[in-house]
């Protein structure tokens, strides 16, 4: 499929007279699309609710706007958490999926009453300690072990993840275990969590999950008595980053997990099983764009166009060599005869956006987007190198723009250093 940006070159040479780039933006109406997407794709199940991996985009205005498409949060951390407090979500619309958890943690999330989703075994009496009691609704992760594929091709599997080498989740055994020993501490209603592999781009995914979810969750009705009250899809549905990547059908996704569900659950006697998912980039990446101005060529063994952003406002490609698709605003539709190395400021030769990519030819003060930055993309910044963190914008749902983040000063890095 085509990218093309959801801002115009004119309306970010305009913002950028308010707005120095490079800034992230983000989109009002296609976050609420999404959104509306998933909801009526898992309309079927009743209680259904997505808990939003605040890790993506940890902005209190993206947060809201998904809060009032009926969203809630999935954190992971005490400043997740207190950022969630703020923007009003509380009790069941926060999801606790974290790991290797300090105290203090446990502490905040069972004072908000979030959905706590243990870890590991050891983390019962860890939580016991902490809190003083076990709360009656506790949700406990899976890991399978082993790897999970899924759906051999010509180029190898679709989907692959390593469950056997990921920290995460209890084994089979130790969940049969943990529910009865979480019973017996007072526990009543239960979920089951996993997360198997990261960026699936498979409308399998989340029903070959689900699959082996349900009969987990069967299995573990039937030997501890619990009652299992939701199932957690967790993150992983991705996003095509490249224009020749398929694209997931969320609409096909649902339909998958809902056959599962009739299939497994129904039978069981288990048809009240609520279903949560905890999205982040399908939420949000491709509602994002890094807006940044080209400030240098170079001609030397290879062409380079030097940015005004780096690895420190978008990490993936210089750790992941993650692929982003950049469009030279003003230029959609100029045919790619020149090819570049697209790089950044860092003293880090993986400071590159781009690498032998085909695109227009690009003069100094030309806009590019890079693409599907919305989610892992401003959250994953740094600041090596003393770069600043970039401002964040939203382009409102009215065509309006809006500061939603200021862009970090000199003042922000010096603040927490004593002289
Ligand atoms: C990172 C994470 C997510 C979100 O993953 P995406 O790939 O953005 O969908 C969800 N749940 C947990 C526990 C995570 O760690």
């Amino acid at each position: 499929m085509e990218k093309i940006p959801f801002v115009t070159k004119e309306q970010m040479e305009q913002a950028s007279r308010t707005f120095p780039t490079p800034f992230h933006i983000y989109d009002e109406k296609g976050i609420r699309r999404t959104a509306r997407a998933l909801n009526e794709a898992f309309s079927w199940n009743r209680g259904f609710k997505e808990y939003f991996a605040v890790k993506a985009t940890p902005n209190p205005t993206i947060l809201k706007i998904l809060r009032e498409e009926g969203c809630g949060v999935d954190c992971s951390s005490l400043t997740e958490l207190m950022m969630s407090d703020r923007c009003g979500f509380c009790n069941s619309e926060i999801m606790f999926s974290s790991n290797e958890t300090p105290a203090e943690e446990f502490a905040l999330a069972n004072k908000l009453g979030a959905i706590i989703n243990l870890d590991d075994i050891t983390h019962i009496d860890f939580l016991e300690r902490t809190i003083g009691s076990i709360p009656p609704t506790i949700s406990c992760r899976f890991n399978p072990g082993g790897m999970f594929q899924l759906g051999k091709g010509k180029e190898g599997f679709q989907v692959m993840g390593n469950p056997g080498d990921a920290k995460y989740g209890m084994t089979r055994e130790q969940l049969f275990e943990a529910f009865t020993l979480l019973q017996k501490k007072g526990a009543r209603d239960f979920g089951l969590h996993a997360f198997l592999a990261s960026n699936t781009l498979s409308n399998d995914y989340y029903p070959e999950l689900a699959g082996i979810l349900f009969g987990l969750a069967v299995d573990l009705h039937r030997k501890t008595g619990a009652h299992i009250s939701f199932i957690n899809l967790s993150g992983g549905v991705g996003v095509a980053y490249r224009p020749d990547q398929p694209e997931n059908d969320i609409y096909a996704i649902g339909q998958g997990v809902k056959k599962k569900f009739e299939e497994i659950l129904q039978p069981a006697g288990m048809g009240d099983v609520r279903l949560c998912t905890e999205l982040g980039r399908f939420m949000l990446a491709p509602n994002g764009l890094l807006i940044t101005r080209a400030i240098h060529e170079k001609h030397i063994y290879k062409e380079y166009i030097g940015v005004d952003a780096c690895a420190a406002n978008l990490m993936r490609p210089a750790i992941y060599g993650a692929y982003h698709h950049i469009t030279v605003l003003g230029k959609e539709h100029a045919p790619a005869d020149h090819v570049y190395d697209v790089v950044g400021s860092l003293c880090e030769n993986s400071d590159k956006f781009a690498v032998d990519r085909p695109l227009p030819a690009i003069e100094m003060g030309d806009l590019l987007a890079i693409h599907d930055t919305g989610a892992h993309g401003f959250s994953m910044g740094y600041n090596y190198n003393g770069r600043l963190r970039s401002a964040e914008l939203l382009l409102c749902e009215d065509g309006s723009l809006r500061q939603i983040r200021r862009a970090e000063t000199p003042d922000d890095y010096f603040a927490t250093l004593v002289w």
